[in-house]
């Protein structure tokens, strides 16, 4: 890993003067033949790479229409140049979206346009070949697909869309990240992204309650493989062990014990996590999305819950029915499926809940909105839902709430810089100048209302925080996950 320096929190983000490949040094290590196959790609390099990918390239834009539209209709406007986390904290001018795309737009204009077909050099059109692969590697691993560039576009170009077409293509020619793909086909033969087995999730889930009842007294259920519950939580592996994601499970435990509703985690779909959207491959996605049709038929569950995490949420929101579907043999009264934050706040609206706000008075919170949250789905039945209910479900359960700068929050946000695929060491040194942007807002709210902690809703946000967060003179665990504070001030009275 290159050693790097730990850019400078400034009062207000600055547009840094652009440095010309800063980054290109910057790649995540390579998947071995092993993980390739396993999950369905060539273990190495492909003969005839170049016309391979090519022909891949136009497999992937005759089949999606939004792709082609978005290599189409760029007007080099720079609207978007100045919106992505990865630019503002490196200087890359290849970490621009505009110029990110220009990446894989010159090659569709070389092979796909007449124009680069006969004046390639009059439209920026470009070979398929060595150098561009590597540029490929390098800087298609320093998108984190989060999508805030397409916000600012006037034409709404999601440069996430490219993104992951051109890992696909690259996947398709041999040349595959390891940490996504490793984790990929662990996930479609063990069940979870930490190829935890069965045995052992039973145990810590069993150590859980055992902590739940020597705090509180209370013996609070974590059940698993349990058949005819009501609900079936899916959530991601991290909750099961990592600070401060387990924190999060504990407390959506406590809201079902204290409901009285009744339910169960799976041992076949023990990830919520889908890590198939990274490599855009919907193959791989789906292999992922039907593990939990089959746990909720197995188990005979009527609602599926899904706990805390951005991507897995926008899989689920987006694409699950699509995937997975019909999910008709769900009870229909409630949404399919449903985020763990609808099912708290449904419950704090109906009194359902008793809370003591002053359970968290050692805190003053902020919320970080995360990527996939709040720019690939939505919560409720209201416009803006993804948005209101854990702002409201943070109010219910603490006293002290302020948000960060209106324009890194809400359909603005910043990501976290470990989305995507990225939350790797290998990708140190761009996790943590990715973050500059939100730890600039953090620090304006640090200093202006005191917050202490901030609260997030996804897995990946909470370990990329857990890690980065010191690199800017914070504490790791200044981040916290949403269900912890309700965990936090929840009062259990109900029986078992
Ligand atoms: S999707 Fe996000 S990470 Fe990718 S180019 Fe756009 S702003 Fe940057
Ligand atoms: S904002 Fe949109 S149209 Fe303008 S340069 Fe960026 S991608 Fe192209």
């Amino acid at each position: 890993m290159a050693e790097f320096t730990t850019p400078t929190l400034k009062p207000y983000p600055e547009i840094p003067p652009i440095e010309i490949g800063v980054m290109a040094h910057s790649k995540p290590f390579k998947a071995n033949p092993e993980h390739q196959q396993k999950i369905g790609f060539p273990g190495e390099l492909v003969d005839n790479w170049e016309r391979v990918a090519v022909e891949k390239m136009g497999e992937l834009v005759s089949k999606s229409r939004a792709l082609r539209v978005f290599l189409d209709s760029c007007v080099k406007c720079g609207a978007c140049t100045d919106k992505c986390h990865y630019f503002l904290g490196t200087a890359d001018p290849n970490n621009m979206p505009v110029a990110r795309q220009d990446l894989f737009r010159s090659v569709y204009r070389r092979y796909y346009t007449l124009a680069g077909k006969y004046l390639p050099w009059l439209v920026g059109a470009r070979d398929m070949d060595q150098e561009l692969l590597d540029q490929w590697y390098s800087y298609f691993h320093q998108c984190s697909q989060c999508r805030r560039c397409s916000v600012y576009c006037p034409y709404g170009i999601d440069t996430a869309e490219i993104s992951m077409a051109a890992r696909e293509i690259m996947d398709h020619i041999g040349v595959g990240q390891k940490y996504c793909n490793e984790i990929i086909g662990k996930a479609q033969t063990i069940g979870n992204n930490l190829g935890l087995p069965e045995k052992a999730l039973l145990n810590t889930l069993e150590g859980l309650e055992e902590d739940i009842e020597d705090e509180t007294g209370v013996a609070v259920r974590m059940p698993l493989d349990e058949k005819n519950a009501d609900i079936l939580l899916v959530t991601p592996s991290a909750d099961f062990f990592a600070e401060p994601h387990v924190d999060g499970l504990i407390g959506y435990a406590k809201v079902f014990h204290q409901a009285g509703l009744s339910w169960t985690l799976s041992s076949h779909a023990s990830e919520a996590a889908n890590f198939g959207l990274f490599i855009g491959s919907h193959e791989n996605m789906q292999n992922l999305a039907l593990r939990v049709r089959e746990a909720a038929l197995e188990l005979g569950v009527k609602r599926i819950v899904f706990g805390e995490c951005g991507h897995a949420w926008r899989v689920a929101y987006s694409f699950l029915n699509t995937l997975a579907g019909p999910f008709d043999f769900l009870d229909q009264n409630y949404p399919v499926p449903q985020h763990i934050c609808e099912v708290t706040y449904d419950l704090i609206q109906r009194n359902q809940l008793t809370l003591d706000k002053s359970a968290n008075d050692d805190m003053v919170l902020t919320f970080h909105d995360s990527c996939n949250v709040s720019r690939g789905s939505r919560m409720g039945d209201m416009p803006g839902g993804q948005f209101i209910i854990p702002r409201e479900i943070i109010k219910a359960v603490c006293n002290h709430f302020y948000d960060m700068p209106s324009d890194t929050i809400k359909e603005g946000t910043f990501c976290c810089g470990g989305g995507g695929g990225l939350l790797t060491d290998d990708l140190t040194e761009l996790r943590v100048k990715g973050a500059l942007p939100r730890m600039e807002a953090l620090k304006q709210v640090v200093d202006q209302y005191g917050v202490t902690h901030m609260a997030a809703i996804c897995a990946i946000c909470k370990s990329q925080f857990s890690k980065v967060l010191p690199y800017y003179g914070f504490k790791m665990d200044q981040i916290v996950s949403l269900h912890q504070l309700v965990g936090n001030a929840i009062v259990l009275n109900r029986e078992p």
